[in-house]
This record gives structure tokens, sequence and C-alpha cells, in this order.
């Protein structure tokens, strides 16, 4: 068998390898293949890293073997020696995993210099100055990365050194300078370690690969890849370079440019570099750097060829690209390039720009934007100069996004009374109920303490556009004091608060915010989308707000219109009570009849927004206890208000009262014990569609939705009540319309008898916010603090209340599906749930074959986006007909 190879030479490997090379190694050797200027060097791979770990942490034998062939391969590609006084081979080590994370782990510079080769270097290049600088850097580096001595210690040294010498740079420091740096560098280390600094070199380069295997470990990776998503086991390889030099005077320097600008997209080189300097000056801001486009002026010669290999880079990788340079006396050469990250803004313009040009298909470009990036288009999001100055002082679940600032208040109506002030205003509650609707409204951002990411909270904020902070649970909220905790922070009411409903962050005071700039070139992109994707989008509104910014949006529909949310509205909820509070049934339809005028006007007011497009409504979900007061003031003050005796408003209440209220009186269950209830809304639903047909012409299909049900029967005693009333309405009118009646397959036992519900629905919607709740045993409302908690310990890698488990829900759905289309083989499926909004969960659903996602306005672009790139990824695995 042939011995697995764990080193690779950059004239070995291509950008095809990015798995076992990483990103930079593949990148180094892609330019090292197409010609490119590129310090020779070689990769020790991923595999390797793994090897390290697999061994406890050491670099067997065989593996220290291979680096030693590739580094006589290199000492004799650049003709020096490691370790040599004459002509030292000095060189870099870095990390460079398969997706980059940048900043997070190690780097070591000028690896190879130790006493003797510091003096060779001095002699050689004339330029004792220069060895000095580099040896002081590499001791620093190595001191930091291999040996854990504190920056901050070596810092010291350096700026008490530069104070006494009454230097303001550090070019200023002279060689006599910079070696007693070096001097009291190696008692520090000596100090901390108890060994003296390592004077050889190929041990120096052993421990520099295994600190930078180990960096893979260190806090700060973990926290990236945790955030960003990036496998745990995937390690990091190691790039071992030949050193050119960029402190070489001033004939040299170093630089990063992108070769278009990842803030607003432009065509045009954007990008920065110093004279006289080592790369990790610019990163680390030591020096301000001067902008790329002055290095014409500084080295013409390297200039011109830059451009020319940027360009080049480009064309070569079809993206835009992130390139580190250096030159040494005036001769350029490349250290990196990567696909640049950008901003949303500059992700569209690019992406449309490159099709412009030619350089990438619409299927690409398309690819190229993340539907998760499209909520930085749409929000307003902070300044960005003001974010970075921004105390964070908490963090929650991002529920919905976006960025708010104003002044924090804790109840609805306070915040109510400050927008009509013209003050903004931040609503901050332990957890929100339908009665803050208002106050949400009215907030500039909302908080909460608790509540997941389809709590009410969460739920109505994305529903409005708004953006929410929820679940926060190191937020302590003394309401009635009118003021709030965070750890040491004491915040009270009026004062100052941000939300970025994006990162799910809490921070101090006010923050400037700008608004969105969507440009044409995002609405081509999302034309685009539109050609591609197969599957439908429709939107969750009640209201003609949100179904205007549905539509506006690019919904082709509504897929669920939550007729609860009608009912809240502050004049109607006192009919509402009646109705619960009726003794007889007569009483009921009173109260109801006073509703009916209410619901049709809804409804002929979303018809006429969305015109012929489908409007699914459906029947009153909530336990009818949810529109009553909880608490014994809120009853007594609702008696006085209503004239209903206290006694009596108290015992509905007590009768109401459920343990279990989302498994109990609620769904069709209300529909089945109170017909009139559904009889009332059945009535506003077609004579709303017969009215608009009548004045605007229009065709219309109105869908009538039943939710939660279980059973064919207990969907078919619905249906009838509904199937009755439309006739009735129909025959007053003198007008048949047609109409459809379905069923939101929201309870496991729905799924799994999908064909018996079939047979009596005409389409279904899966409702996997109850689907998952049911199938799992969580309840929507109660779980976000043990999800986050699930999360942590790797339980659940994602929140199954946001992105759909396939497994378990996923199955359930598509066992849907296929019973569903057995019986009734052209029924129309969609699912409503939050998943909806999910780009993974969309790709779930396009495979699966659903015939559209709903989800509220806000997520509509990103979820046009995120089916268009399902349907793209399928074509591409060959699983559609025609592949
Ligand atoms: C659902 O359960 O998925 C659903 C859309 O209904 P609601 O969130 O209103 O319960
Ligand atoms: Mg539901």
């Amino acid at each position: 068998m042939e011995k697995k190879k764990f080193v690779y030479s950059f004239n070995e490997g291509s950008k095809d390898m990015k798995e076992l090379l990483g990103g930079k190694g593949a990148g180094l050797a892609e330019m090292t293949k197409i010609g490119l200027p590129v310090p020779f060097g070689f990769t020790v791979t991923t595999q390797a890293c793994s090897r390290y770990y697999q061994d406890g942490q050491k670099l067997a034998d065989d593996l220290a073997g291979e680096i030693f062939e590739k580094l006589a391969e290199l000492e004799e590609v650049t003709g020096k020696g490691f370790g040599s006084k004459e002509n030292p081979l000095l060189v870099s080590v870095r990390s460079g995993a398969k997706i980059s994370m940048p900043g997070m782990m190690d780097t070591i510079l000028n690896l190879g210099l130790n006493d003797d080769t510091a003096e060779g270097l001095a002699r050689l290049t004339e330029n004792p100055r220069f060895a000095y600088d580099s040896y002081r850097r590499f001791i620093q580096m190595f001191g930091e990365v291999v040996m854990e001595i504190e920056k901050a210690k070596f810092d010291a040294i350096f700026d008490t050194k530069k104070e006494k010498e009454g230097c303001r740079f550090d070019v200023e420091l002279t060689a006599g300078h910079l070696k007693t740096i070096i001097d009291d560098y190696k008692a520090l280390v000596k100090k901390e370690t108890g060994s003296c600094f390592p004077q050889n070199p190929g041990d120096q380069l052993m421990e520099a690969i295994k600190a930078v295997f180990r960096s893979w470990n260190n806090e700060r990776a973990i926290l990236y890849r945790q955030l960003n998503g990036i496998a745990e086991d995937m390690g990091t390889a190691v790039n071992v370079q030949a050193m050119v030099f960029g402190n070489m005077g001033e004939t040299s320097g170093t630089g990063v440019a992108f070769t278009r600008n990842p803030a607003n997209g432009q065509t045009a080189l954007f990008g920065e570099f110093l004279v006289n300097a080592q790369g990790e000056d610019v990163v680390a801001g030591v020096r301000t750097p001067q902008p790329i486009g002055e290095m014409e002026k500084a080295f013409p010669e390297a200039y011109k060829e830059f451009l020319r290999i940027s360009k080049l880079l480009e064309n070569h990788y079809l993206d835009m690209q992130d390139i580190e340079f250096t030159i040494e006396k005036n001769r350029l050469f490349l250290l990196q390039t990567r696909n640049g990250k950008r901003t949303a803004a500059a992700t569209v313009k690019i992406a449309v720009d490159m099709v412009k040009e030619g350089l990438i298909d619409k299927d690409t470009a398309v690819m190229r934007l993340e539907p998760a990036m499209i909520d930085q288009l749409l929000h307003p999001r902070f300044d960005d100069g003001d974010l970075g100055g921004a105390e964070r002082i908490a963090k929650g679940l991002p529920a919905s996004p976006g960025a708010a600032t104003g002044r924090i208040y804790f109840t609805a109506s306070d915040v109510v009374a400050a927008a009509e002030n013209g003050i903004a205003a931040i609503l901050v509650r332990l957890e929100t109920s339908p009665e803050d609707l208002a106050g949400m409204a009215a907030a500039q951002g909302i908080l909460t303490a608790r509540g997941g990411m389809t709590s009410h909270a969460a739920v109505v904020a994305r529903g409005m556009g708004k953006c929410c902070v929820s679940g926060c649970g190191e937020l302590h909220i003394d309401e009635e004091g009118h003021r709030l905790n965070i750890g040491n922070t004491v915040l009270k009411e009026g004062d100052y608060l941000s939300l970025d409903g994006t990162a799910g962050e809490v921070l101090l005071g006010q923050l400037k915010t700008v608004p969105a700039e969507l440009s044409g070139d995002f609405e081509t992109i999302m034309g685009w989308a539109d050609e591609l994707r197969s599957l439908g989008v429709r939107a969750n509104a009640d209201n003609p707000r949100d179904a205007q910014q549905a539509l506006d949006f690019g919904a082709e529909g509504i897929g669920l219109c939550r007729t609860e949310h009608m009912f809240f509205e502050e004049e109607r909820i006192p009919a509402v009570r009646r109705m619960i509070l009726a003794d007889t049934e007569k009483e009921r339809r009173e109260a109801l009849s006073f509703l009916l005028s209410y619901q049709k006007d809804d409804f002929k007011r979303l018809y006429q927004i969305m015109g012929e497009r489908p409007v699914t409504i459906r029947l009153l979900d909530p336990p009818l206890h949810e529109f009553l007061p909880h608490t014994e003031d809120e009853i007594r003050q609702l008696s006085e208000q209503i004239y209903v005796p206290y006694e009596k408003l108290a015992k509905k209440v007590e009768e109401l009262h459920e343990f279990n209220p989302m498994m109990g009186h609620r769904g069709c269950r209300l529909a089945v014990t109170y017909p009139e209830i559904a009889e009332m809304q059945a009535e506003a639903i077609i004579a709303a569609a017969i009215e608009v047909r009548r004045e605007e012409n229009l065709n219309l299909v109105p869908e009538i939705m039943i939710p939660l049900a279980g059973m064919k029967n207990e969907l078919a005693d619905v249906k009838a009540t509904v199937e009755r009333t439309a006739q009735s309405v129909m025959a007053r009118e003198g007008e048949q319309i047609p109409y459809l009646i379905g069923t939101m397959i929201e309870l496991p036992r729905a799924a799994l008898t999908a064909d018996e519900i079939a047979e009596e629905a005409e389409f279904f919607s899966f409702g996997t916010n109850d689907l998952t709740q049911l199938t799992f045993g969580f309840s929507r409302d109660d779980t976000g603090k043990m999800i986050k908690e699930y999360k942590e310990k790797g339980i659940f890698k994602e929140d199954p209340f946001q992105s759909i488990d396939e497994d378990g829900v996923g199955w359930l759905v598509e066992t849907g599906t296929k019973k569903g289309r057995a019986v009734r083989p052209g029924i129309h499926l969609g699912i409503c749930g939050e998943h909806g909004g999910d780009p993974k969960s969309i790709e779930f659903c396009d495979r699966i074959g659903l015939n559209y996602v709903s989800c509220s306005p806000f997520r509509v672009p990103a979820a046009r986006l995120a089916a268009a790139q399902a349907r793209i990824k399928r074509l591409l695995n060959g699983s559609e007909k025609g592949c």
C-alpha cells in the first residue's frame, strides 16, 4: 500500500485540494501552478493535524521526517541553508483551515533566526537594523504562540525602550536599540519558562508547527467555529514558506488588497500598504497604512505588476480576491489569495457585475448570496463606527433581525405614550403577550428575558419586521420598579439601550442606525432567483400592512392568515369577551355578529391587496382564555369596564383555565364545540370574496384552513359547518364562487393518518411550530433556555424550532406528503411554521416536493433565494429528472 503523504510542496497542490491543504495552502499551490511570484514552501496537511491529535499531541517521527525532507527541498530551491550563518533560510509558519477563520489561529514569521543567523543576516543584507528587527519580532511571536507568554509583557519591554529613547515610531529604533530589546526579550523568556530561547532552527520549526495545530483549539477559534457552524473535526493545515521581507528599508513594504470594494462592491482595487514593514503591522494597526492607490508612487513597477496579477487572479478564481503581498527590494511577492469576505450589498453588486462581465452565470450569482445576508439588506443596521465602539452588555437570541436604538420602557402603554411624544422607545418585557401588540408596534425594538425563537415576541416581531432580542437570560427585570439589571449595569426607564437583532446582542447607549438601501442589483438577482426556483413562496400575514409588505417583497400569496390576531384589536376585544362570556348560544351569536362585519372587512382588504393570488385564512386557533384577563386586579378592572359582575367573570376565567393550553381547547376543537365561531368566520370569508369579486371583477378562490385537526372525523365535522355556511351565504348572495377547504398538519397523528385526512382536505399546510412542539414534547414557549444548553452540549446542532428536525419532524412532513398525495394526487402542499423562512428547512421542503413555503413578510426575499439555491443544488446533484 502506498504510504500516506502528509506534506505537499507548493508545486504539488492545486485550488481543488482545500480539504487537505486548507484554503491558504490550496491558494498558494494554485498561484505557484499558474506561475505567479510566490515564495516557495510546503504545506503540512489537515490530516497531519488530525494525526497530531490522535497521537496525543505529538509529531510522529515519520511525519517529522517528511517535514525535514520538504525543508531540504526548500533549501535547494531557495539556495539558502536552514540555520546557515552565511545565507540563512528563514520561513513563515502559518495556519490555514479549509474554511477561512481570519485571525483566529496563529502565525509565526522569521523562523530560523537565532543569535548566529541574525548576525549572518545582518552581514548578508548589510542591514543590521533589519536583521535585529526581524529577530525581535520572531522572539515575540514565538514567545507568545509557542511558549504562551503574555503579549503585554513583550509590549511593555518594547514600549519602555521606545519611550526611553524618545522614539515615536517603531522605525525610529536603531539596530542598537533593537539589540537591547532582543536581550530583554530573551531574559523575559528565561524568566517565564525557565529555559533559554531555542537556538536550534529545527526545534523551532517543530515547536511552531505543533503550536499552530494547537491553535485550532484555542478559545477564540472554537467560538468562531460555533458562531459560523464550522465542523470541529476539520483541523488546520500549516504552511511553511520561505520568508520575503517587507521590512528591508524604503524599497520594501507589505499590504493587503481586495480586487473590488468589499463594503459596496465597486469595481476598484481596495486595500492598503505600509512601507518598510512586515505583515502583522498592517493587521495589528500599529502604524496607519496608506491607501493602495499610493503604492503607485512608492513602488511604481511593483504596483503595475500587482494590478495585472490581481485581475488575473480574479479571472482565475471568478470571484473577488483578498490578496496579501510583500515587496522586497521593489520585487513583488504574493503570500495569499482567497475569496474576499464582503457585505451583503457588496455581494449583490459583485455577483451582478460579474454576470454582466461574463465571468459567472446566473446560477453562480444566485448561489453567492447567502439568504441570511438578505436581512442586512432589508433592515436598518448600526453605523459601523458606532458599533465598533459600543459596549455589548448581554446576549440573547437573534429573534428578529435589524438594529434598534431608543429609550427603554417596561409596559406596552408606556411605549405607546413615548412614541406618541416622538420618543424612540425599546419595549423591555419579561415576555410579551398579545396585549403588548400595540407597544410592540410602537417600539423600535423589543427585548425579552424569556422566550425562544418561536415565542410570541419573536414571531410577532418578525412578522412586523421589527428588531427583537428574545430569551436574554442575563436580563433581570424589576417591572414594578421600572428598572433592569444586566450584571452590574443598572438601567432605569428612559435610559438608552440598543439592540442588534441580527446578532442577538444588547448594547449600551444610543447608537446611530442607517436605513436599508435596496439597489437595482438586488432586484436583478432576486429576479434570477425567481426564474430558477420551483418552490412557491407565500407569506404569513394577517393585516393589510403585512400583506402589502409581503407583496412588495415578492410573495405569491398568503399562506397563513392567523385570524386570532385580528381579534386582539382594541375595539374588537370587548365583543370577543362578550362572546366568551355569553350564557346562551343566542347571546354568543349576537356578539359574533358584531365581529362579522369587522372580519368581512379584514378579508376584503386582504383580497384587494393580493388580487387573484391565493389567500389562506385559518379559522380561530387559540384557546378562549387567551382573550380574558388573569390577575385579580385585571379581572376587577375588566368587570367594571364591561359591566359584568366580578364573580361571573372570575368564574369564567377559572372555568376556561387550562393547565396546558397548548394541548387544550384550541384549533379545530374550538369550532367543533362552538360551531357558531366557525360559521361567523366562514361567512366573513365567503361574503368578502363575493363582494370583492363583484366590485373588482377578480376571480378569487379563498382557501379556508382548519387548524390542529388530528382526525378525519373532527375535520369532517368542522368542514361540514364551513360548507353549510358557505352554501347558505352563496344562496343568499345569489352567486357561486369556488373555494377550497384544507387543514393544517400540526399533530403527529395528522401526519401519520394524512391519507385519511386527505379524503376531507383539499390542501395541507404543515404547521411545523406545533408539529415540532408535539413531536418532541417541548413546549414552544418555555424551552428557549434549555435548547440553548442542549446546543452548547452538542445534543442539538440546531434549534428544532428554527431549522426543521429532518429525521423526526421532517419525516412526519414527508410521510404526510406521500400519504396525502397517494389519496389526492394533485393536493397542494405547503408549510407555514417558522421553518418556512429558514433556508435549510426550505431546502428540505424543496427536496420532498412541497408546493410552497410560507413565512413572515420580511423573510420572503430570503426564502425566494433559498428556494432557488435548493433547486440549483438539486440540479447539480442530478436528483431532478432530466439531469
Ligand atoms: C404552526 O403551528 O406551525 C403554525 C403555523 O401555527 P401557529 O404558530 O399559529 O400555532
Ligand atoms: Mg399551530
